[in-house]
């Protein structure tokens, strides 16, 4: 009944929520009736999570923010809320997004716009902006996003909240709306570094759904988020940080490098070794991102005919049926998404665009390779900026595109991420937090966690 005060009093502003369930309540009563009986009620019992609208839940709605599905009920959960739900979880609801998962604002949703709960006037971020939102604003515990190319980590920071983006195949992908499948990930949002974990440690592991999810064993991660009266005075001693010095130079606002400079002062307090650390490939990675990231999406999106999912214009004509209803159902950004991606796989230039951008990729997951050799976990900024105005990139995609400079890379290489507060820049009237990302070796989830529990 909190959770639902709390949404009715804050969503009319916010707007982070495309559905809402109508029968939390009931849930809740669930859950006392089986603890009444003493019965085995799961680790994540009454918490109340919020998933991005591109995850299917079997009872709501999933748009994943586009007309073309407005209408589409899944007839499953996908893996993740599967989970969940086996843990006790209660869903709250479906959360906005950039239609796809394509921008970086949340303003490229078919249906709202979500503010950003510490300025009303600022996008929270994207794609996930409704997930940060929710969890910035107190309206779920914590919640459920994805990241391609920073969709969990950079509304993470803007919204000053912890983000976490898992290693590529720690966490099944069935029944997430496809955007970029080498690149996509499922990922968390807590106020806490332990609230993430624990609900990274419910949706991790093999799935047989998901041929791309790994087998490896996952750890317990939570036996670590022990109080901190239990650590010792340097509890990070040994740890050798990696800063990336490519991302506290040019372009990057100064706001945000000094909050970078607080961060890493705090973990030298901490005991850790921190030096710069160059990854000259840095700067290749956003272009490489978006010829790749454009080309698997044009294939991907070739499954919204009009004639198995959502919204059909009729007609008499099957190519005029195919072609109006994508023409009626898909935004601005995504077809410019499909347009660059299918030139860039057309015959003639697939090996100067696509082609190419695989080489680059492979560049790039060798240049981390090496860093994480030598470095525990290297850091850098989430985002060159803190959050800015509604409106104000919304009309020039490529200022968009390069605001994903500190976290494409990461989903080149594959690897996982944590992004944590680290400070805030002033923009007139408000205070804007800003978060700084910690990335770690492939599977090595666990590092992260302890550091950023540590930290926080
Ligand atoms: N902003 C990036 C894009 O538009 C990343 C999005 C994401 O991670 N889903 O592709």
């Amino acid at each position: 009944q909190q959770t639902l005060n709390r949404i009715q009093q804050t969503e009319p502003l916010l707007k982070s929520f495309l559905h809402i369930s109508n029968t939390l309540l009931a849930q809740a009563d669930e859950i006392d009736k089986k603890l009444e009986r003493n019965e085995n009620v799961g680790p994540l019992a009454g918490v109340l999570v919020a998933v991005k609208d591109n995850i299917c839940a079997k009872d709501m709605a999933c748009t994943a923010g586009s007309k073309i599905l407005e209408n589409y009920r899944p007839a499953y959960d996908a893996s993740v809320v599967r989970k969940l739900r086996e843990c006790g979880a209660i869903i709250v609801g479906k959360t906005n997004l950039d239609e796809f998962g394509m921008g970086s604002t949340t303003e490229g949703s078919a249906y709202q716009v979500t503010a950003n709960p510490w300025d009303l006037e600022c996008v929270p971020g994207g794609s996930s902006g409704g997930s940060a939102a929710a969890v910035s604003a107190r309206q779920c515990v914590v919640s459920l996003g994805s990241d391609t190319g920073g969709s969990v980590r950079q509304p993470a920071s803007f919204c000053g909240v912890v983000g976490l983006k898992p290693t590529y195949g720690r966490v099944s992908r069935y029944g997430l709306v496809a955007y970029a499948s080498s690149l996509d990930v499922i990922g968390c949002f807590g106020t806490t570094v332990a609230d993430a974990g624990i609900l990274l440690q419910a949706i991790s592991g093999h799935d047989k759904h998901d041929a791309t999810s790994s087998k490896r064993e996952v750890n317990d991660f939570t036996s670590q988020f022990i109080a901190k009266e239990h650590f010792n005075s340097q509890p990070l001693k040994g740890l050798r940080v990696g800063v990336i010095s490519e991302t506290i130079r040019d372009g990057v606002d100064q706001e945000v490098v000094s909050s970078i400079r607080g961060a890493i002062s705090h973990l030298e307090e901490l005991g850790s070794t921190v030096t710069e650390v160059s990854l000259p490939s840095f700067s290749l990675g956003l272009p490489a991102y978006y010829v790749l990231a454009s080309s698997e999406s044009s294939s991907n999106l070739s499954r919204y005919d009009g004639v198995r999912y959502g919204n059909q214009i009729v007609s008499d004509e099957l190519s005029s049926l195919y072609g109006g209803s994508r023409a009626n159902g898909f935004g601005p950004e995504v077809k410019r998404r499909i347009l660059m991606g299918t030139y860039a796989l057309s015959a003639g230039y697939y090996d100067a665009y696509y082609k190419r951008a695989q080489q680059v990729r492979t560049v790039v997951q060798n240049s981390f390779k090496e860093a994480l050799d030598v470095y525990d976990i290297l850091i850098s900024p989430a985002a060159p900026s803190a959050a800015y105005k509604i409106g104000e990139k919304k009309n020039d995609p490529l200022a968009m595109y390069a605001g994903d400079i500190m976290t494409v890379n990461v989903n080149l290489a594959g690897l996982p991420a944590l992004v944590l507060p680290c400070g805030f820049a002033e923009n007139g009237t408000s205070r804007l937090p800003v978060g700084f990302q910690m990335i770690g070796a492939a599977f090595d989830e666990e590092k992260l966690l302890r550091v950023g529990h540590i930290f926080e």
